[in-house]
Parts: C-alpha cells; sequence; structure tokens
C-alpha cells in the first residue's frame, strides 16, 4: 500500500490528535517518521530459508528517527482505504 500525499495528512492530523505524546518504545525519542510503504507481510521460503515479501496486511507505519524502533497502526481505524489486492484466477481444474 502506497500512501498518497492526502492519506499522509490525513493520518499526520489523526495521530496528532489521537496519540500526540508518542514515545518510543525502546528509546523514549519522540520524534517519529511516517513511512511510505505501509504493507507487511512477511513469508520464509523453506527451500531457500530466505525471507520474502509479497502483498498482504495493510500497516500505517512510523518509526523512531533516533533508534528506527517501528510501530503500525490499522488503516481502517484510521481511514485510510488500503489499496484492493490484485485478483488471482482461482481454478479447480486439474
Ligand atoms: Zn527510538
Amino acid at each position: 500500500m502506497k500512501l498518497t500525499d492526502e492519506d499522509n495528512k490525513n493520518i499526520q492530523e489523526w495521530l496528532e490528535e489521537r496519540c500526540s505524546n508518542i514515545r518510543c518504545h525502546a528509546c523514549g525519542n519522540g520524534k517519529w517518521q511516517l513511512l511510505d510503504i505501509s504493507t507487511l507481510q512477511i513469508g520464509i521460503d523453506l527451500h531457500t530459508t530466505r525471507f520474502f515479501y509479497h502483498g498482504g496486511i495493510p500497516l500505517i507505519s512510523i518509526t523512531c528517527m533516533n533508534c528506527g524502533y517501528m510501530m503500525q497502526f490499522n488503516p481502517t481505524v484510521i481511514g485510510i482505504k488500503p489499496d484492493e489486492p490484485p485478483k488471482e484466477r482461482i481454478s479447480t481444474e486439474t
């Protein structure tokens, strides 16, 4: 899910209204940055044991400007409509 400029504005207003005193759980810093890429799903390839990312659960993510700790919010609660995932054709034919 890629955020538009309007999404960014709405998210920042929403966070300021409800969570204006967020402190980093790791270092106590109060400066955050909204991340542009907001969908995260991690899988693991059992053959190579490498992690991979693909379309998954949309999240609104902010990161601590001091230590990089990340925090996620549900976009639906904020009022951000996630992108529709691409339709996959499912067949039961063999
Ligand atoms: Zn921090």
